[in-house]
């Protein structure tokens, strides 16, 4: 008998049960994340999580893949249908792990990247310090127009040609404008360089076609999570075209380069959410850009500063509230309070402000995909706005708010757009 180590169990799943209790009751505007449907869960916590399969479905190096291929095999299908590409491969087990792949596919050491400064909202997997960096990388940035909230153009075009880079990766995690792909890729080609395009946080958008479409702007390849506006599990996925033999070596670097075994619980997972998606994705994308606009506005009536105002404040699922005039501690502040007050966000770096305000930055992001899966429409957009103001504006008591905040969330628990509850 063991000396009583059960209590670690009961914590931890004790902890777990709190965990979604609390969340279930709180407004999730974490612009990374969203909710999955039962079917999905179902798949995750299922025996496929026991299984090794390593390779192409079919040329497996392990015995015993028989179902396991058949539900890659249908998901290959269904990802080159929602995305309209040749070839798709949900192995990666993360967006990070995807960027990878491709960096070791299609790069060697020494050669050049232009990538989003993390600064201007890109990915830490495409810096010096993060994946590019790893490959052995000289990594560029593209200039970034403040005003316009975007890459600019003019000045990046003159980038590609003087740099003559390997690779340009477009795409970042602070992205509520579509990037300028369709003007840049045919200069990238002009130089010989891959054209790789980042989805992580807009794939849902992308495979709604609410957002741009990257493979039809002259992208070779995107990579993405599947967790954010894609509402499937955690993990990573890469469609992409035909772009001639190194096709091989973008595949090689998957498997065995940068994986040895997928998660294959998983992979069925974004395998039922790319089903949801051709069933329902179109309406859910649809809905969530309609919700940040009218998330952008009533904040914007509530008297908060909302960046991006020349473009109609954003055109993805996210919004830039700078709160810098609200409190020395900007972002740094108000975080905390709002999730005392039962409303989930994350403070960021806005690209005008210096990085040592790393932690006290300018702004908050938000995103509305996970609220907008659980049924949530304009209407409601304008309370959450309203419950921001009493908090940061109206410096109201946040405990007060939550009981406010967990009253109004009452009504939507449940993950629409799929299979088991249909549209909301
Ligand atoms: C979130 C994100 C990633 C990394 O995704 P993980 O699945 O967390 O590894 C990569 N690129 C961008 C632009 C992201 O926002």
């Amino acid at each position: 008998m063991s000396e009583g180590y059960g209590e670690y169990r009961n914590k931890v799943l004790g902890f777990i049960e709190e965990h979604e209790k609390w969340r279930s009751h709180t407004v999730n505007l974490i612009a990374s994340e969203n909710v999955t449907s039962p079917s999905v869960k179902r798949a995750v916590a299922s025996g496929f999580m026991h299984k090794y399969a390593e390779g192409w479905p079919r040329q497996r190096y392990y015995q015993g893949c028989k179902y396991v291929d058949e539900v890659e095999l249908i998901g290959v299908d269904l990802f080159c249908r929602l995305f309209k590409s040749d070839f798709a491969d949900l192995r990666p087990v993360s967006g990070t792990n995807a960027n990878q792949a491709v960096f070791f596919g299609l790069t060697q050491p020494g050669d050049k990247a232009i990538v989003l400064h993390t600064s201007h909202g890109g990915h830490i997997s495409h810096m010096p310090f993060g994946a590019a960096g790893m490959r052995g990388l000289e990594v560029h940035t593209w200039p970034f127009d403040n005003e316009a909230f975007n890459i600019d153009v003019d000045k990046a075009a003159q980038l590609i040609r003087e740099v003559e880079p390997k690779i340009v990766v477009f795409g970042g995690s602070l992205f509520p404008f579509p990037h300028p792909v369709k003007e840049l890729a045919p200069v990238a080609k002009e130089v010989g360089a891959y054209v790789m395009y980042d989805a992580a946080h807009v794939l849902g958008l992308i495979a709604g076609g609410q957002f741009q479409d990257p493979l039809r702007e002259g992208v070779d390849v995107i990579t993405a999570s599947t967790h954010k506006t894609f509402p499937g599990p955690q993990g990573g996925i890469i469609v992409y075209k035909n772009f001639g033999e190194d096709v091989a070596k973008l595949q090689w670097a998957i498997f065995p380069g940068v994986l040895s075994n997928h998660h294959l619980h998983h992979m069925a997972g974004k395998v039922i959410t790319a089903a949801e998606m051709l069933e329902y994705g179109e309406k859910y994308a649809e809905q969530v850009v309609k919700n940040a606009k009218a998330m952008a506005e009533a904040l914007v009536e509530e008297g908060f500063k909302v960046v991006g105002e020349d473009r109609g404040y954003t055109e993805s699922h996210q919004v830039i509230v700078d709160v810098s005039d609200l409190h020395p501690a900007a972002g740094g502040w108000a975080a905390p309070l709002l999730e005392e007050a039962g409303i989930i966000l994350n403070k960021n770096l806005l690209p005008w402000d210096p990085l040592e305000k790393v932690n006290e930055p300018s702004g908050l992001r938000i995103g509305v995909q996970e609220m907008t899966r659980v049924g949530m429409k304009e209407d409601d957009m304008k309370e959450i706005a309203g419950f921001m103001k009493r908090v940061l504006i109206d410096r109201e008591d946040p405990k007060k708010v939550e009981r406010d905040v967990f009253y109004f969330r009452q009504n939507f628990q449940r993950p629409y757009y799929s299979f088991d509850y249909g549209l909301p």
